[in-house]
């Protein structure tokens, strides 16, 4: 089976050579490719050599709700972002952590995705009121909300704005109800997995992007598909959404 990880930071290992076996367990589990996600200026460097290291790693650029803007940021990413074929992210809203002044951190790195035509890789955390506002402000070509954390409800508000949803392994976890709810909402066609490596680790499961493959697991005996089926859904999705960079 083949899998794709929409959303992890694999520059956050603590030393290169346990990024090195993420990877080589991910490529042994079929993880063929994935969003590797910036938060700041600080990691930038790092994400883009491991996408000239790693062919199956799109680069993501941006500042995080949870760190501060320094001077000139805005010009740096847009630098970046123009040295390869990337996305825009990790960028978003955080009613609990996020920083005085990230909301229209958040607006200005949407602006940018929609004048360079690239996908947005989203965190939404205690924000879901004023999220679809600033997406219809903004419109990105396309965009994901990355570890779908809002109601079953409002994925079809989202969905009809073009929002892409990925979900991780904590999926499996039969306590997370309205989180596998959500999953079951999503249009099929709009749905990614992820692993958020190198932090989300399930025990008993395999740690790092091959993580991925617990969450095809788990949404595969959610939405009734065979794992191949769900993994050949997914793959594809994400492929659709790569495909929004220009
Ligand atoms: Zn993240």
């Amino acid at each position: 089976m083949k899998y794709f990880d929409a959303h992890n930071h694999l520059q956050s290992y603590p030393s290169d050579s346990e990024g090195d076996a993420a990877m080589a367990a991910a490529e042994a589990a079929g993880v063929e490719g994935m969003l590797v996600c910036g938060t700041s200026p600080a990691d930038w460097g790092t994400v883009l050599e491991l996408s000239l290291r790693y062919p199956g790693i799109t680069p993501c650029f941006g500042l995080h709700p949870w760190f501060a803007a320094e001077e000139g940021w805005l010009d740096r990413l847009e630098e970046f972002l123009s040295r390869a074929p990337s996305c825009v992210g990790e960028i978003g809203l955080d009613g609990l952590k996020g920083l005085p002044g990230h909301e229209e951190n958040f607006a200005a790195q949407l602006a940018l995705a929609k004048k360079l035509k690239r996908p947005a890789v989203i965190h939404c955390v205690k924000s879901w009121g004023k999220l679809p506002e600033l997406l219809r402000a903004a419109r990105p070509p396309a965009f994901m909300l990355h570890a779908y954390g809002g109601a079953p409800e409002q994925t079809a508000e989202l969905a009809a704005l073009g929002a892409y949803f990925s979900f991780g392994p904590e999926l499996a976890d039969p306590k997370r109800e309205k989180l596998r709810a959500a999953l079951v909402a999503v249009p099929r066609g709009r749905l990614l997995l992820e692993s958020e490596a190198p932090e989300k680790n399930v025990p008993g499961r395999p740690a790092g992007p091959a993580a991925v493959a617990a969450a095809a697991e788990a949404a595969a005996d959610l939405l009734g598909l065979s794992e191949d089926e769900l993994a050949g859904l997914t793959l594809g999705n994400a492929e659709n959404f790569i495909r929004e960079i220009q």
